[in-house]
């Protein structure tokens, strides 16, 4: 049976965006990625925008009160009911806590998180790369490395997380875009 329910883990940089989008679409489920959700919020200055765009712009994370009620919602939707690949959440322990009271609320549960390698140097040049053609503030060379940072710190251990649950499937996702898209669908399949 396809798994549907899926976490993308993996640096700033590895293609979580990209290659959530392009298996979200091939699944027909929803792809939901907070950093998304927060750069809307921010483009409309709502008071969440408001809030959050300070931490996005020094590349911290964002409290997580502001994140959670955002997450619920996204897969409480009539069209999460099939199936949702999640972008960036969960981003430290305790989001992986509520993650996962919040699936037992809405008898749900993740098949699988997905960590895509990429060595840090190639991270580096993707994100400068990135920066040029689509202008986030977030991605000047100082703010890169500082995500890479947090992401180290505060993120990196939900591999072991998940790993430990034997629910972690690694990608290496330093190859072409089509070869890890290929790897992922036989990860889902
Ligand atoms: P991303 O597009 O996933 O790289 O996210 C861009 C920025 O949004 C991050 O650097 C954080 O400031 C914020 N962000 C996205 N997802 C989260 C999250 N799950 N928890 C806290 N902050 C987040």
């Amino acid at each position: 049976m396809t798994r549907t329910r899926l976490i993308f883990l993996g640096p700033p940089g590895a293609g979580k965006g990209t290659q959530a989008q392009i298996l979200a679409q091939l699944l027909g489920i929803p792809h939901i990625s907070t950093g998304e959700m927060l750069r809307q919020a921010k483009a409309e200055q709502t008071p969440l925008g408001i809030k959050a765009q300070s931490y996005m712009d020094r590349g911290e994370l964002v409290p997580d009160e502001l994140l959670l009620g955002l997450v619920r919602e996204a897969l409480d939707r009539a069209e999460a009911k099939k199936g949702w690949i999640l972008d960036g959440f969960p981003r430290n322990v305790s989001q992986a806590a509520f993650l996962d009271q919040l699936l037992q609320d809405l008898e749900q549960h993740c098949d699988c998180a997905i960590n895509l390698d990429v060595p840090d140097e190639v991270l580096i040049l993707r994100l400068l790369e990135r920066a040029k053609t689509l202008n986030r503030a977030d991605d000047t060379e100082a703010v890169i490395r500082h995500r890479l940072e947090v992401y180290r710190e505060q993120t990196a251990p939900l591999i072991d997380f998940y790993a430990h649950r034997q629910q972690l499937e690694r990608v290496d996702g330093d190859r072409s875009l089509e070869v890890v898209t290929a790897a992922l669908k036989e990860v889902v399949h």
